[in-house]
Parts: structure tokens; C-alpha cells; sequence
């Protein structure tokens, strides 16, 4: 987004942590565009549309899929060069894709997408880079956002702005067992809900079916890619199951593949499933795959002879700030984009692959908006105040990632998400304190959106997409064939 503002107009970019810990730089599997010669823009939409379970905004997918070349060619033209073969992109098929279509950069896309993007904003001019600063609050006026509150170095610092875009990522850090980093936990959401915008299907968390749990603890992604290329799944038997559950294997959408491996794991007693890409030999797994080999081989698991055993991991989260094709909020000047958006592409569970695309193709056009907005204006913003506090909530963080992964996991069941919503809203509450330091809002922010989060999952009672209840097992079209909007001081309501 910052690369494609108008050198006329100036950007802070601002960031909490090093790229390293973003969610983009440890995308592994890589971006779906459809360039494949027996692809097509309209077959995109049609996958996409179909995994959405009824609840993608079909204009949306529309651009995301339409402007998926355009996107590629920009990320080339800055230098990106993509694994090819002698016939062109080595273009990989994953999960409820029809054709191959995922390009890639070996299984390390994200960090190669992260490095190029992040070499080129250094070198542009009107960019500057505010490292290790932390976004606390969106600020307002009556007309809109015209700036934000970041700590940095301990000090709270005021920066005004024409407009203010949160590219904050998603909350799935919110979850004990998560592939993301624990910091991925959905500030800018908090942030912009605190500041009037409306936030949408924050219920649709994806959780990834094949995650490993490394000997250091951390939660290690085996990447789509590797099923697309003929993984397969075992029970502790060593039997394949996949297609007992879905006529589609282990290449079903990541929702029933996350289920059945914990329904198979329940019914050998408990007993682990495997990933097993012992067959695809150590020559491929080593060239294609060599992020997941080397990770796994410190490990002392060797693909090539070791099935891996896997469970599912919250992965990537669906809900966010709504914005309409523009990135435009309901709060003039204040956009988003990225996983922190509610574009609407994703629907009720998003199509492996697609999130990279969306950040660049809506990024590009949220900038390309505040471009065409924001290079006549010439005056200073009003001077600005916070639309709400930011409370200390007096209440421990021990537990809620855990109780969260437990509650609002790949199962989900009423009871049990109320009495969390209970326990959370119990917490005191003395608004009115102002946080002294970043722990104190990271605090706030993740009971914030745990709460928004159990809201929404209370209020769907049907299963669709990565939304599944267990006392609601059916998907009920008359009823919940709408997204879930939370405003603050309003009720939550589906629209
Ligand atoms: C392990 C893994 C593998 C994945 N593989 C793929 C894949 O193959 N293909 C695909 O399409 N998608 C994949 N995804 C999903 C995809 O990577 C993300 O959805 C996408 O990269 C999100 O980009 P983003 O810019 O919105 O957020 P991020 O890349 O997470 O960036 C968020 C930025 O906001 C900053 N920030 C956050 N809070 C604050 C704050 N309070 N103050 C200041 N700054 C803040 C962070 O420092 C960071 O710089 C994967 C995700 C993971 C975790």
C-alpha cells in the first residue's frame, strides 16, 4: 500500500515489531492468480465463491480475482521472480482449487514478497519507517480520522494524518495453539472499533489442518502445498481416512480437513495423525519444501522417511474492519486493508492462498483511492480527540489464549462460548485509566476482540465455513446467509 502512495504525499509506516514477525513474511505455499493456460479469472471466482459457503461479496471477488495478474506483474516488475519451469510459472494446485494456480517461491513465498516489498520502501522518499511502535488508538473528529496515538520508546506520540489506514493483520495470535505469532492479535481491529468503525464476521477464524508442534513448543505450519503435491493423511492405524469424510481427500476445504483429523484422532482413541509425504522422495521434498525440511530435520524428522504428526492450528482470521472495494470504513479517512480487513473475498472460509493476493490487490486500490482523495487537500486536520478510552482492564491474560483455543476452536459448542463471554465480561473494568504501557493495551485490545469474537460465534447458531457449532451442526440459509456486524455501543446484529 505504502509503495503505491503518490510521492506528493507523505507516509509513516508504522510497525510494532521486525517483518520477521508478520504473518506475510512466513507465508509459505504462495499467491493464487489464475495465469495458468487452463485457467481463467471466472473459474477463480467460481472457487472462491464455493469455499465462501454463500457469504463472499461477489463484487469483491470479482476485483480480487480480476486484478490477481495485474497484482503478479507489479510484484515482477519490482524484480520478483517466481519458481518457473522451462514452460513458464511452476504454478502448484492446493486445497478446493480447480487448476494449478498457486504461484510460489519455493515454500518460502512470504518472505521473499515481505523482503522485495520492504527493500523498495526503503528507497522510497516520501516513506518513513517508524519501527517498534505501537499503534494504541485511532483518533477522530466529528468529520472522520485525521490521525493516531503510537507508543514508542515508552513515550505516547500524536501523529496527525489526512488519513489513516490500519494494515494491522489478523487476531489469530489470540489462540494458544496458532501458526501465527502471539503478537498477531488484531490491534488495529481494536483500534479502529474503538474509534466508531464497524467490524464484520469476526466468528470465521481458519484453522490450518496440518500444523506441527516443533520440541521448542512453537506451532510450525506444514504448508497446503505439500497435500496439493500428494501428501496424504494417516490415522495411528497408517490408514488413509481422508475420503471417508469428503469425496474430495486431504484436498477438501481446510474447515472439513480440520475436523475429520480431529475426529479421526478421537476415534483411534486420542492417537496422533500423520501427514505422510514419504513418497514424494527426498530430492523433491528438499528443493520444493525446503523451509518445512530443514525446520522438521532440526527437529530430527526427515520427510522423506517420517510421517509428521499434525493437528489443526488457528491460522488466519476472516473477520475484520469492514471496507468496500476502496478499502474505504464507515468512518471517513480511516481505511483498511489486509488480513485486518473485511473485504467480504473470503466469505464464511477463504480459499487457500488468496490472502497474499488480497493484500496487494486491495492495498494497491486503497492507495490509489487516498491518491485521487488526498493530493488537493493542502490544510492541517482539525486538532483531534479519542473518540473512547482506553480502559485497564484488571484481569489476568494467563488462560484466555488457551480457554480461547479450547472454546472458540474448530468445534465450537453455545454453553461453553457463553460462559467464556461470561467470564470476560466479568473482568473489571476502570475505564477512564489511561495504560501506561504496551502490555496494558495488548491487554485491552485482546479481551476487546475475544469478547467480539464469542459475540459473533454466539449469535450464528448454524455451522457454515470455518464456523462450526456443534449444537447447531446444519447450515441454515434463511437465517444466517448474512455477515455478522459489531459497531461500538450497538448491539451486534447480521445483515
Ligand atoms: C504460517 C503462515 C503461512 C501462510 N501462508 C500463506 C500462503 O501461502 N498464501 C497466502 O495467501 N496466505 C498465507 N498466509 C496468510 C497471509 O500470510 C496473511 O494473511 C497476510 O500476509 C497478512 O498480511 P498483513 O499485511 O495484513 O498482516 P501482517 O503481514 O501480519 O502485517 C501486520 C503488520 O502490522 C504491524 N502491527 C500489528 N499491530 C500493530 C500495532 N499495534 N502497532 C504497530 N504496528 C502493528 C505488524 O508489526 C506487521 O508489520 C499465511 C499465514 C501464516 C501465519
Amino acid at each position: 500500500m505504502a509503495l503505491s502512495i503518490d510521492a506528493k504525499l507523505r507516509v509513516a509506516l508504522v510497525s510494532k515489531e521486525q517483518i520477521t514477525q508478520s504473518s506475510t513474511y512466513k507465508a509459505q505455499g504462495g499467491m493464487a492468480v489464475a495465469v495458468g493456460p487452463d485457467d481463467s479469472i471466472e473459474e477463480h471466482i467460481l472457487d472462491t465463491l464455493r469455499v465462501g459457503q454463500g457469504l463472499c461479496r461477489t463484487e469483491s471477488v470479482t476485483v480480487l480475482a480480476g486484478e490477481g495478474p495485474k497484482a503478479l506483474e507489479f510484484l515482477q516488475s519490482l524484480g520478483a521472480d517466481f519458481c518457473h519451469t522451462e514452460d513458464g510459472l511452476d504454478l502448484t494446485r492446493e486445497a478446493a482449487h480447480s487448476r494449478k494456480r498457486v504461484v510460489h517461491y519455493y515454500d518460502y513465498t512470504g518472505k521473499y514478497i515481505a523482503e522485495l516489498l520492504a527493500g523498495e520502501v526503503n528507497r522510497k522518499s516520501n516513506v518513513e519507517r517508524i519501527d517498534n511502535a505501537f499503534l494504541v488508538d485511532i483518533l477522530t473528529t466529528q468529520d472522520g480520522c485525521c490521525g493516531c496515538i503510537i507508543e514508542c520508546e515508552g513515550r505516547l506520540i500524536h501523529l496527525r494524518s489526512a488519513a489513516v489506514v490500519a494494515a494491522t493483520g489478523g487476531y489469530s495470535g489470540l489462540f494458544s495453539r496458532s501458526t501465527n505469532e502471539v503478537s498477531s492479535c488484531g490491534d488495529g481491529i481494536a483500534a479502529a472499533y474503538r474509534a466508531g468503525a464497524a467490524v464484520a464476521d469476526m466468528e470465521f477464524v481458519q484453522f490450518h489442518p496440518t500444523a506441527a508442534t516443533l520440541s521448542s513448543g512453537k506451532v510450525f505450519l506444514l504448508t497446503e502445498a505439500l497435500r496439493g503435491e500428494g501428501a496424504v493423511l494417516r490415522n495411528s492405524e497408517g490408514e488413509r481416512f481422508m475420503f471417508g469424510y469428503h469425496p474430495d481427500g486431504e484436498l477438501a476445504p481446510r474447515d472439513e480437513v480440520s475436523r475429520a483429523i480431529l475426529l479421526e484422532a478421537a476415534k483411534q482413541g486420542g492417537g496422533a495423525v500423520y501427514l505422510d509425504a514419504t513418497h514424494l522422495g527426498k530430492e523433491h521434498l528438499t528443493g520444493r519444501f525446503r523451509q518445512v525440511y530443514g525446520e522438521l530435520a532440526k527437529n530430527n524428522l526427515f520427510m522423506e522417511h517420517d510421517a509428521i504428526p499434525i493437528l489443526p492450528a488457528a491460522h488466519y482470521t476472516i473477520g475484520g474492519i469492514q471496507t468496500d472495494l476502496w478499502g474505504r470504513t464507515n468512518v471517513p479517512s480511516l481505511y483498511a486493508c489486509g488480513e485486518a480487513a473485511a473485504t467480504g473475498v473470503h466469505g464464511a472460509n477463504r480459499l487457500a492462498s488468496n490472502s497474499l493476493l488480497e493484500g496487494i490487490v486491495f492495498g494497491r486500490r486503497t492507495a490509489e483511492y487516498i491518491n485521487g482523495s488526498f493530493l488537493a487537500i493542502a490544510s492541517t486536520p482539525e486538532v483531534p480527540k479519542a473518540t473512547a478510552e482506553i480502559g485497564r482492564l484488571q484481569v489476568k491474560m494467563d488462560g484466555l489464549r488457551t480457554k480461547l483455543a479450547s472454546v472458540a476452536g474448530v468445534v465450537r459448542q453455545g454453553e461453553e462460548l457463553q460462559a467464556m463471554l461470561r467470564w470476560i465480561n466479568f473482568a473489571e473494568k476502570d475505564y477512564g485509566v489511561c495504560p501506561l504501557n504496551r502490555q496494558d493495551y495488548h491487554i485491552c485490545n485482546v479481551h476487546q476482540l475475544a469478547g467480539l469474537l464469542l459475540e459473533a460465534a454466539l449469535l450464528r447458531t448454524e455451522s457454515r465455513g470455518a464456523h462450526y457449532r456443534q449444537d447447531f451442526p446444519q447450515k441454515n440459509d434463511d437465517i444466517f446467509c448474512k455477515h455478522t456486524l459489531q459497531q461500538w455501543g450497538k448491539e451486534t446484529v447480521m445483515e
